[in-house]
């Protein structure tokens, strides 16, 4: 490995996790013309029995987890995708 910006060969080689969490934010409009009946609907016809679900079968997991490579150059300090 050789370090693109100084052509060092003294290049670490870090494997980082990269935790995604999906996370939906509504605005106030939507709130108004949607959210005040289809949360109360949605918790009814879905998290109900998405928690008896969960009482009953096995945990998964929720999140996503990538793995990258990452190559950092110990001598500038340069740090790039593998
Ligand atoms: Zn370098």
């Amino acid at each position: 490995m050789i370090c693109p910006k100084c052509k060092s060969q003294n290049v670490n080689v870090q494997v980082v996790t990269e935790t995604q969490l999906k996370n939906k934010h509504h605005g106030i409009v939507w709130w108004l013309l949607v959210g005040w009946y289809w949360v109360p609907i949605k918790w009814l016809f879905l998290t109900v029995p998405a928690l008896i679900v969960k009482i009953f079968a096995p945990k998964k997991q929720k999140l996503k987890q990538k793995h990258i490579s990452k190559c950092v150059c110990q001598n500038c300090g340069y740090m790039w995708d593998a």
